[in-house]
């Protein structure tokens, strides 16, 4: 993770990333309190130090085909539509794990 925003930083080699943007499913495996945890010992030493970190959570949603609409569902769900319990293998939101922003100061900003 920390690499892949190096590599967005790597855009602009005067810039100082100050904050970044996490876009985290809750099917995704990542927890993130501990993304946030984890985060300055992660970045220390790196083009990161210092920035901020934000997690955005998204919440995991299936499209259920008997009832033709996009459900909601938390991980004990797994992939069941909540509102007619039919099995749904559709999720179309919750496994995400990407950069949603990464901000760069240069030192030509104000
Ligand atoms: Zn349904």
């Amino acid at each position: 993770m920390v690499h892949a925003v190096e590599k967005v930083a790597a855009d602009t080699p005067d810039g100082r990333v100050t904050a970044v943007g996490l876009r985290v499913g809750t099917m995704s495996g990542a927890i993130p309190e501990a993304l946030e945890g984890a985060w300055p010992i992660a970045i220390a030493g790196t083009r990161l130090a210092g920035a901020a970190l934000s997690v955005e959570v998204l919440t995991a949603q299936i499209w259920c085909s008997s009832c033709e609409s996009i459900q909601e569902v938390d991980e004990f769900y797994a992939l069941t539509c909540p509102a007619c319990g039919v099995g749904c293998g559709n999720l179309v939101h919750g496994r995400e794990f990407e950069i949603a922003y990464a901000e760069i100061s240069t030192p030509d900003d104000p």
